[in-house]
């Protein structure tokens, strides 16, 4: 096995995969005698965004804190007392000598936004106010809460806030401190892609008008593409040793990722290709249907907020995207497939046998994981459940461990598991990529697109991660409104139609990467932009 995966190759390619060993050179920190090593260093730059792409477990927060200044990397010498000289001499004539100057005179201060946001009200007690005042050096704040949106929220406590809201909370606390570094651990997670497009912005804002440096880990890909200037990526084997390769365009940084080699490096870093459809997939025969669904509307309380949804049919074997704002009733049209809510308008005689995964996952019992996997599906352990769940959901590593000590994409990959290893008549997936790092990701949709068409299984999924849906979806349904008060759902539409629905209504367009034909977001009111917009061709444009 190529140290992927535990089991049989998922990608029945194991004589081509060829990892990289460890390397010959020093690394940069080593834990100890047979600990982590990491190798090489992101360089931060003021008054630009330098993005880290790569897996998780592979030295991204040992690195942040040797440029943070807070722990002297040891060059490899776990045994010595490191020193910022020795430090230096290593980096003297690169483009970090300067930098790690900076830090030996402790004159580098840094603001961090960590992965996981669900833990800041375990740490903080008080409104989100309380938190972003004690963080506005930059008298920055009121600029803050009105682009991220925080204001209807903002006097709430912030234990009562949503994944989203603590997002975008703790993204405005970081980027108000007044710091010459500022490390941003993913700002995706829970965001629509409106909220990521703005933070990214803001991001860029900090870096550019302000002069900071700015280092980012992403996994949504067109996010990161639109953030950063320069790119590292990282790769190794997570928990055993890293590399962070030196920076490259940010352009060839992500085609060098998905193409799975390192030019520079020459290192092959996977073993296929990840590709784009570069048109809208033609429309297939369909199959039969599993449900027809009349005209539905329903809303909560004294009409605060309501949803209708329009008629549509759901094939069977198909993968529906579903795409839209937070807040716009996603969850509450689910709930009507499942017959745990009525309609107010319209009659389901069918209450479908939902296999649901929800945004936020609480598998807090203290179980272990296969014990937990086994008591849902008699298919545990066998190699068809390890080929087809297992070994691309990467369980093997964490079987032995319990549910209440896994980490955010630990428990997702359980999550994921768990929901497909169900018997049901539809397979629901709200938001599977959320702290999936971005190789995971890629093998959980291809875990999931195989499912569906092995298994003839119908699956909806609803992500915000824009390359995910694409490499995912046969058709859209698309939420559009106003979060919170009203929301319509489309009934589902073809990829094309659909993508052009939910990107006008985001004002934002895609072109594609001349050499790999990947999707990348156009600078608003560029040439491009504004061609595709008057052509109506927001994401599969000619
Ligand atoms: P990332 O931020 O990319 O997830 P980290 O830098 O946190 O990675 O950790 C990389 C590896 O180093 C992990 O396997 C972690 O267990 C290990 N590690 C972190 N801190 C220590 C330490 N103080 N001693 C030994 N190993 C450590
Ligand atoms: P999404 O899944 O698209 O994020 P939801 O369906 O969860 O959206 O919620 C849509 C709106 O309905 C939100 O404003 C939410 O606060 C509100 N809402 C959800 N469930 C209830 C409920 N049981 N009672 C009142 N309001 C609700």
């Amino acid at each position: 096995t190529c140290g992927i995966c535990v089991e049989k190759c998922p990608f029945d390619a194991i004589e081509i995969i060829n990892l990289p060993s460890e390397l010959d050179e020093d690394p940069t920190h080593r834990y100890g005698e047979n600990a982590f090593s990491l190798y090489g260093l992101p360089v931060p730059e003021s008054g630009s965004v330098t993005g880290i792409l790569g897996p998780n477990g592979i030295g991204k927060t040992t690195a942040v804190r040797a440029l943070a200044g807070e722990m002297v990397p040891n060059l490899g010498n776990y045994d010595d007392d490191p020193t910022w000289e020795a430090v230096l001499d290593r980096f003297r004539g690169t483009e970090l000598q300067n930098y790690v100057e900076r830090v030996r005179d402790g004159e580098v201060s840094i603001a961090r936004k960590p992965q996981y946001v669900d833990q800041i009200p375990k740490q903080f007690d008080g409104t989100a106010r309380d938190l972003l005042e004690a963080t506005d050096e930059r008298g920055a704040l009121d600029s803050y809460i009105d682009r991220l949106d925080i204001g209807p929220v903002v006097d709430n406590d912030i234990e009562t806030l949503s994944g989203g809201e603590l997002q975008r909370v703790a993204l405005a606390a970081t980027l108000a401190r007044d710091r010459d570094f500022y490390f941003l651990d993913e700002i995706s997670p829970y965001l629509d892609i409106g909220q990521r497009v703005t933070a990214a912005r803001l991001i860029r804002e900090l870096a550019e008008d302000e002069d900071r440096a700015v280092l980012v880990v992403e996994h949504d890909l067109a996010i990161l593409d639109l953030l950063a200037d320069t790119l590292h990526v990282a790769y190794g084997e997570p928990g055993a040793y890293g590399v962070i390769t030196d920076p490259k365009s940010v352009r060839n940084g992500i085609n060098e990722y998905l193409k799975g080699y390192l030019s520079n490096e020459n290192m092959r870093i996977r073993p296929e290709a990840i590709t784009f459809e570069e048109h809208a997939p033609r429309e297939t025969t369909k199959a039969e249907p599993l449900v027809e669904y009349p005209d539905l509307a329903k809303s909560y309380g004294d009409g605060e907020f309501s949803l209708d949804v329009e008629s549509g049919t759901i094939y069977n074997g198909e993968v529906l995207g579903v795409v839209g704002p937070n807040g716009i009733g996603k969850s509450t049209l689910a709930q009507l497939f499942t017959g745990d809510l009525t309609p107010d308008v319209g009659d389901l005689d069918f209450a479908l046998d939902i296999s649901y995964k929800p945004q936020y996952i609480e598998i807090d019992q203290p179980m272990r994981v296969d014990a937990f996997l086994s008591s849902i599906t008699d298919q545990f352990g066998s190699s068809y459940w390890n080929t087809e769940i297992a070994n691309p959901l990467q369980l093997n590593r964490i079987m032995e461990r319990n549910l209440t000590d896994l980490s955010g994409g630990e428990r997702q990959r359980v999550a994921i598991a768990a929901c497909l290893s169900q018997d049901a008549d539809l397979y629901l997936l709200d938001e599977p990529s959320a702290h999936l790092d971005v190789e995971q990701r890629v093998q959980a949709t291809s875990a999931i697109r195989r499912y569906a068409e092995n298994h003839d299984a119908t699956v909806m999924v609803i992500d915000h991660d824009i390359y995910m849906m694409d490499l995912l979806a046969d058709r859209l349904m698309v939420f559009d409104g106003e979060p919170s008060i009203e929301g319509h759902a489309s009934k589902p539409q073809e990829m094309r139609d659909g993508m052009n629905d939910f990107l006008s209504d985001l004002d934002i367009t895609f072109r594609r990467d001349e050499r790999t034909q990947r999707p990348r977001i156009n600078k608003p009111d560029s040439q491009l932009d504004r061609e595709q917009k008057r052509a109506g061709e927001y994401y599969y444009a000619k």
